[in-house]
């Protein structure tokens, strides 16, 4: 094409050459930018803050569950790490969070083979009260099955989930899942059940049970439900399969305690000359209770305050203003993720760009996006400067973390390095989230795939576009 070189061709590029940025071929980064995002990619894989704040984060406040003692910790541990690293405008945006607390379990199978398994009880459960439940128990495999026993099948029954999750690198095997753990509980009880236990929505051997978020519904009684791990969920199948009748003890003296306020944490690296516009860089500061939440998402937070600090360290500032938040209590409701939206209504659409890092401590394995389609050829460009860190091309259909669901349904693009998650299901919500699972090296690997990313994003010399809403619902 360049070749052609008559007058009436120059002339027609050079009026499409000043089209806005609905023309088809995207403005390119500068070389200055590009050399700024190999420098980045370079300091990044030898720098060790982000490893240095997951560790800061799992030792000195721990669990850091919405409402208790280390939420309030944790927050107090933000704001001091974001000035520490010579954020700007940091402050803490209030949210009301539930506080839910887990109290005790336990589990016995008493009829036909007595056992104790160990436990955690679904988060936001209710208790069974000192006395327990026991009854006898109806196995089935999901939701599905659930629906498709006889009328009267689990009346005054404790329900056993066996569904068992998939394995997959982008955690795919999760959403398929998860749907026994999120509404289980409150599909047995409108049928009657008494209590549900489910095998935990994990990909691990190890005898640890996987808590996670239940959800009941105002159409059918709150009923207690458990959680037991692989190994146990397997054991008691056998002792299903033996034929004989299963009676199971279900306690839990968990309980809903007033609301209590927390707070998301904000802090930026101030933009230049389109200073207004904000891309917004999200983690979550909680975590369940029963681990440190290393993996969850302690490295997210690690990894997006790891970048901004890369990026404030470079002789060049970024155009657009890049903003971390590290949101309150996503696990339990997404409460901090909503507040800033309410907080932010006028502000909605100078949010131009989005990033979340809430699936673990990496490496990044793909690049994928949820952009206006002609604008791909820009998530080419950044995927050529990551070609380094040998990703794979993803697609443009990023559903994004939960979050910023509520932004990017409101229109803003979004770019998702993808961490790899084909161990995140090991120990996700499992008092085994610690310190040991971050793999130095793989969370250097990611905050440099992040950093060249979002600066670049900070750096596009085009108007990032509207997107149309996702189809799907968000992870
Ligand atoms: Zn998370």
């Amino acid at each position: 094409m360049h070749k052609q070189n008559s007058p009436v061709f120059a002339l027609l590029l050079l009026i499409l050459g000043t089209q806005s940025s609905a023309a088809s071929k995207p403005e390119s980064f500068t070389r200055a930018d590009l050399a700024a995002a190999s420098t980045l990619r370079e300091r990044a894989l030898a720098d060790a803050t982000a490893y240095s704040l997951v560790e800061s984060l799992t030792t000195e406040v721990g669990p850091r569950a919405a409402g208790s003692p280390g939420d309030k910790a944790a927050v107090a541990w933000g704001l001091r790490e974001m000035e520490r690293l010579g954020f700007v405008n940091v402050r803490a945006a209030e949210a009301i969070v539930p506080h839910w607390e887990r109290g005790e379990a336990e589990f016995a199978v008493l009829a036909p083979f007595p056992q104790t398994m160990p436990t955690l009880a679904l988060g936001g459960s209710i208790g069974t009260g000192e006395e327990g439940i026991d009854a006898d128990a109806v196995m089935v495999k999901d939701l599905a099955a659930l629906t498709a026993l006889p009328a009267g099948a689990v009346k005054d029954k404790i329900v056993f989930f066996t569904n068992r999750m998939e394995r997959t690198r982008d955690g795919s095997g999760y959403g398929k899942a998860v749907t026994v753990r999120a509404s289980g509980p409150a599909e047995a009880a409108a049928l009657g059940a008494v209590g549900v236990v489910i095998r935990s929505i994990s990909t691990s051997d190890a005898r640890f049970p996987h808590t996670g978020t239940t959800r009941y519904t105002i159409n059918a009684p709150r009923i207690p439900a458990l959680a037991i791990s692989n190994p146990d969920a397997d054991a008691l199948v056998r002792q299903f399969e033996s034929g004989k009748p299963v009676r199971l003890r279900i306690k839990s003296t968990s309980r809903d305690l007033p609301q209590v306020r927390s707070a998301n944490v904000i802090g930026e690296i101030p933009g230049t000359d389109r200073a207004s516009e904000i891309v917004i860089l999200g983690a979550h500061l909680d975590s369940w209770d029963a681990g440190v939440g290393a993996l969850d998402d302690g490295a997210g937070v690690a990894i997006m305050m790891g970048v901004a600090k890369l990026i404030k360290e470079l002789d060049a500032r970024p155009r657009r203003t890049i903003r971390v938040v590290l949101f309150a209590n996503e696990e339990f409701g997404t409460s901090g993720s909503l507040a800033y939206l309410a907080a932010n209504e006028a502000e909605i659409e100078r949010h131009v760009l989005g990033f979340e890092a809430d699936f673990g401590a990496g490496p990044v394995w793909r690049l994928a996006s949820r952009v206006e389609p002609a604008q791909l050829p820009v998530i080419d460009q950044i995927f050529r400067a990551l070609a380094p860190l040998k990703l794979v091309r993803g697609d443009n259909a990023a559903k994004g973390g939960a979050d910023l669901a509520g932004l990017s349904k409101r229109g803003m693009p979004i770019i998702e390095p993808g961490l790899d998650g084909t161990d995140y299901f090991d120990v996700h919500h499992t008092a085994n989230d610690t310190l040991a699972r971050v793999d130095p090296e793989a969370l250097r690997q990611s905050v440099a795939a992040f950093a060249v990313s979002v600066w670049l994003g900070a750096q596009y010399p085009g108007s990032w576009e509207r997107v149309a809403a996702p189809k799907t619902a968000q992870r």
